[in-house]
């Protein structure tokens, strides 16, 4: 098997896996009962929200754990705009589902401007300097995006949405977390996303840090764990998991992204079919993610072509591969419903290696 989806999932780590049998063989208890089993369950709990902050360099956030970077995303973008009857929420052309749709669903009482991208995919920073004001409450903007590969200037986001106290800013860092060194300092984030499946953790967890001053209108009532935004009994074996993964891989970033920059120019280069059309521009790229046309073959069939020699690809993201829709961003970029329709992704790691790549371009070589 050649698997080049690893931006849609990973396999779990070891270790990351070993965590999580130890943690449900030793810390089963409910962290909210009062006797001791439940005090060390929460004892775990706490140890491993402040692992976790520590390995992140994070001084003053909260996180609240969810159940993907699905739930997650929806609870920032509610959280905060829940809190007000009408307003403006600015956001882009090329952001996941998982934050698109929450925004979209907010039209009817919000202003929302979805900022455009280049022909290099990064947002014009002089277009959101001018959408933003005084009534922004939110700016939802992705770091690394998850089709085409393309990095946001985040610093320069983060200084101007701070010269607008009421905008709160949110920051889809899936792709990026553990992947990219960022350039800019997490602490100044009011709100950022991650799912622990990404980065070798276990399915069903990811996170939403959140500033300490800030408060998230609700949306589910219940106790008052985890803030009572998430109520709800603890999975800590998940939590542990979780925190394990980005405790292990987040000190690895530069060596993984250099290793990976590495295997994307390898590919790359080798790829010498004239009919085929790179997607993902040349530069402030995530090099985990290379996707491509080829304008004369849908992506769909090109995907399963792969498929039948053991090569795992995908077409757009996997979330809304079956739609079979021009891909939303791949469009943004290229204006073209052509190559929007006949992309795929191929999506690398660590873990890839130079034989597999061999693999797979020769078949692309030869499509
Ligand atoms: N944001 C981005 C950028 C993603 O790539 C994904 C996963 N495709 C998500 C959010 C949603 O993550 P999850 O699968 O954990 O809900």
């Amino acid at each position: 098997m050649k698997y080049f989806d690893y931006t849609a999932t990973t396999p779990v780590d070891k270790e990351v896996l070993d965590t999580y049998i130890k943690t449900t063989n030793n810390f089963f208890a409910n962290s909210t009962s009062l006797h001791s089993l439940g005090q060390r369950s929460n004892m775990m709990y706490t140890r491993s929200i402040e692992q976790l902050m520590s390995a992140l360099n994070l001084t003053n956030h909260d996180i609240v754990f969810t159940s993907n970077a699905t739930e997650a995303n929806n609870l920032a973008i509610f959280g905060v705009c829940d809190k007000y009857s009408n307003g403006k929420i600015i956001t882009t052309k090329i952001e996941h589902a998982s934050v698109f749709e929450p925004i979209k669903a907010l039209e009817s009482k919000f202003d929302v401007v979805y900022l455009d991208i280049d022909e290099n995919g990064i947002i014009d920073l002089k277009q959101l300097e001018k959408e933003l004001n005084n009534d922004v409450v939110l700016v939802s903007i992705m770091w690394v995006n998850n089709i085409i590969g393309t990095i946001q200037p985040i610093k320069e986001i983060i200084e101007l949405v701070e010269k607008y106290p009421k905008a709160k800013l949110h920051i889809d860092m899936v792709q990026g977390m553990c992947k990219i060194v960022p350039n800019f300092d997490l602490n100044k984030i009011d709100m950022f996303t991650f799912s622990a499946h990404k980065i070798y953790g276990p399915k069903g967890i990811g996170g939403l840090f959140i500033k300490k001053d800030m408060v998230l209108q609700k949306r589910i009532y219940g106790s008052n764990v985890q803030l009572g935004i998430k109520p709800g009994t603890l999975d800590l074996s998940l939590i542990a998991s979780a925190v394990k993964a980005i405790k292990k891989f987040y000190p690895l970033t530069q060596e993984h992204q250099d290793d990976v920059k590495n295997k994307f120019n390898y590919l790359y280069k080798n790829i010498s079919n004239d009919n085929i059309v790179f997607n993902t521009p040349k530069e402030n790229i995530s090099h985990y993610i290379l996707n491509l046309s080829l304008p004369k073959i849908n992506g769909e069939t090109l995907v399963h072509l792969l498929e039948s020699k053991e090569i795992y690809v995908s077409t757009g993201s996997a979330c809304s591969s079956k739609l079979k829709k021009p891909e939303r961003t791949v469009f943004a970029l290229t204006k073209s419903e052509k190559l929007a329709t006949t992309s795929i992704r191929i999506s690398l790691s660590h873990l890839t290696t130079i034989e597999e790549i061999d693999e797979l371009v020769k078949i692309l070589n030869a499509v």
